[in-house]
């Protein structure tokens, strides 16, 4: 698999220009345009938009703290070693995670994997 990069983060939202809010990187330049969302009239589209643009900005920080906790899990084996684990499917991180762990799948989607 190709080394997975992307902007620097974090993001933030920018200037709201027209209809569309922008997504920074790190270094301001744009990443993203959140458009004006058509929805239905229990939902204000101002307030989806800016939803919308507050995770999209959030995303490098989300992804960081998913492979953060990605094996934070653990026990000690009877010989009292730290098994490290996954805190989702609580696979042992030397088999992998389990085929329908939630972490992996949506780590996997962020960087580019198979998901
Ligand atoms: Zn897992």
């Amino acid at each position: 698999m190709p080394k997975f990069t992307c902007s620097p983060g974090p993001f933030r939202a920018g200037a709201h220009r027209s209809c569309e809010v922008e997504i920074l990187d790190a270094n301001g330049c744009e990443v993203a345009r959140v458009v004006y969302p058509m929805v239905n009239r229990e939902l204000s589209g101002c307030d989806v938009q800016e939803a919308n643009a507050a995770l999209l900005a959030s995303a490098p920080g989300l992804l960081m703290a998913l492979q953060d906790v990605e094996w934070g899990g653990s026990y000690r084996d009877e010989g009292g070693v730290e098994v490290h684990t996954c805190p989702w499917c609580g696979r042992e991180k030397d088999m992998g995670h389990d085929w329908s762990c939630g972490l992996a799948m949506v780590i996997a989607r962020a960087t580019g994997g198979v998901a």
